[in-house]
């Protein structure tokens, strides 16, 4: 059966998108520790991400790189902060955070509250920083 995120990606579930490539798509994490917390994944259905194949691999970081910096410009934050756990969902995903300070990479605290309106427009800003950095990805 397909994953949740490979439904998201078939457009099957709605999702709060950022941007999409070839291979790999980004989009706002439904439950996020921060506001602006972006989940990156590849299309392909690989549950541990080292066992991606090098180019898939390299492909994902570097469309997760791109990402951040389109997040760094839209988000107010010192740093975007990466982490990869994927115990919830068997489909890797890179978890892009916004972040002032360490403390604000923790999982286990309360998670942020935005609401749907909110969500939408920080996808869309985090959208247009890509599209005017780059607009080969749209
Ligand atoms: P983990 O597998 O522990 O790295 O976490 C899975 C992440 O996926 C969590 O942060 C969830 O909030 C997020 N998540 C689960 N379902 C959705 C969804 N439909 N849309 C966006 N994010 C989701």
């Amino acid at each position: 059966m397909a994953t949740i995120f490979s439904r998201i990606v078939a457009g099957e579930i709605p999702s709060y998108k950022v941007a999409e490539d070839e291979k790999n798509y980004a989009f706002l994490d439904i439950n996020p520790v921060a506001p602006g917390h972006v989940l990156v994944i590849p299309k392909k259905e690989v549950d541990y991400i080292f066992d991606l194949e090098d180019d898939d691999y390299v492909s994902l970081q570097s469309f997760a790189k791109r990402v951040a910096g389109a997040m760094k410009k839209a988000m107010p934050c010192q740093r975007i902060g990466v982490a990869v756990m994927g115990m919830e969902v068997p489909h890797t995903h890179i978890h892009l955070i916004p972040i002032n300070e360490e403390s604000d990479m923790n999982f286990f605290k309360e998670k942020a509250v935005v609401t749907s309106e909110e969500m939408a427009r920080i996808a869309q800003s985090i959208a247009n920083e890509m599209q005017e950095t780059h607009s080969e990805l749209f």
